[in-house]
């Protein structure tokens, strides 16, 4: 078994198919670059094999919480494709599709559901914070409740075991791999394969308002795409300390979000701790380190911008309808698997 290190603290083997989604409502942005984005690409770069690497536009989990706005989801299946090849996603080496071109997945989800209950799904930390964020009140759709449960049929129809994922979706590979094994045990089979986390160095970024995770249904992220100016002037709205109100005064730099994306962004680490000590000391103002962001993120953003502004819909569409056939071949597959460990299958 050859074992590689993918980035710090994450290794994958020659076995491990790597699999990860976004949902379409929004364009992508920092959170999504540093938590999972560029762990994608590496993990693209070192498997090198699409049949092994699938990434998709998960635009069915999209309108759990947007079916009212069908459109907005249609669109931004196009803005998340274009985030992914600006950023180095490569369609010859991974297969890139859209959740709804995979019917095969809707039928796994149905099985799924039997294996967990509501109280599980209730339970589920990740799903409890996202619904304090919604407007459902006592309303919530069985649909978004059930979002996990479609995510064990994403994540299981590829047999995928390596997921690069931010923070907040550890607990639902939990439930996923739960799904697995009630599945396995269930129908004494071994058709199903657990799944882990593949997290980055900043596998949770906070938003520029400083609430817990940039997200894009918050509108509080820096988006990939956002032009020059925009990226200025959501740098000088960030969150950093409101006691310091003068320049020469001491000032904190833990939960002051300039700090934060430094850290998470800036490579010249013995510079961050000599601002950070001057910082706290008193007399150094957050219009200089705002300006030092600014300049490092503009940096960091320029090529990518460049490279999506040559992509045409045509293209994307053309990516994502190929990678769609390419990966439904493969969940037929599994389904065939899991209809026969069930032993529904009728000849
Ligand atoms: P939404 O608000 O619509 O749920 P989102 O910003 O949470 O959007 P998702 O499409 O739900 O984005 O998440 C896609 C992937 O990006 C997931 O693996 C998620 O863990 C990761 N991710 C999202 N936001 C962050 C963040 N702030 N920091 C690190 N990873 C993130
Ligand atoms: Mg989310």
């Amino acid at each position: 078994m050859i074992v590689k290190e993918v980035t710090s603290n994450n290794t994958i083997n020659e076995n491990d198919i790597v699999l990860t989604g976004d949902r379409p409502t929004g364009c992508l942005h920092l959170g999504h670059y540093i938590g999972s984005l560029q762990n994608r690409v590496i993990l693209q770069n070192t498997v090198n094999d699409k049949k092994k690497c699938f990434v998709f536009i998960a635009d069915v989990q999209g309108l759990s919480d947007n079916f009212a706005t069908p459109e907005k989801v249609k669109k931004n299946v196009v803005e998340v494709c274009k985030d992914y090849l600006s950023v180095g996603l490569d369609p010859a080496k991974s297969t890139i599709f859209i959740q709804s071109l995979i019917p095969e997945l809707f039928e796994l989800t149905v099985y799924y559901m039997n294996l967990i209950t509501v109280a599980r799904l209730e339970r589920c930390p990740t799903v409890k914070a996202e619904l304090q964020t919604k407007s459902f009140a006592t309303s919530v759709p069985s649909g978004f409740l059930n979002y996990p449960v479609s995510q064990a049929a994403d994540i299981t129809a590829f047999k995928s075991t390596a997921i690069p994922v931010g923070e907040d979706q550890k607990p639902v590979l939990e439930i996923s791999n739960e799904i697995v094994n009630r599945f396995n045990n269930t129908y004494n089979t071994n058709v199903l394969k657990e799944c882990k986390p593949i997290l980055s160095d900043v596998p949770r970024l906070v938003g520029i308002d400083g609430l817990a995770k940039a997200s894009k249904s918050l509108g509080n992220a820096i988006m990939l795409c956002d032009d020059s100016e925009t990226l200025k002037q959501k740098i000088f709205s960030m969150y950093t300390d409101p006691n310091h109100i003068n320049v020469s005064d001491p000032g904190k730099v833990e939960g002051n979000v300039v700090f934060t994306y430094l850290d998470a962004f800036y490579e010249n680490k013995e510079e961050i701790e000599d601002l950070k000590a001057q910082y706290r000391k008193g007399g150094l103002g957050d219009v200089y380190l705002k300006n030092l962001l600014y300049k490092i993120l503009d940096e960091k953003l320029t090529p990518i911008r460049e490279k999506r502004l040559l992509l045409k819909e045509d293209y994307i569409y053309s990516v994502l309808i190929e990678g769609s056939k390419e990966a439904r071949e493969v969940a037929k597959q599994t389904l065939n698997e899991v209809r026969e460990a069930i032993g529904i299958v009728y000849k």
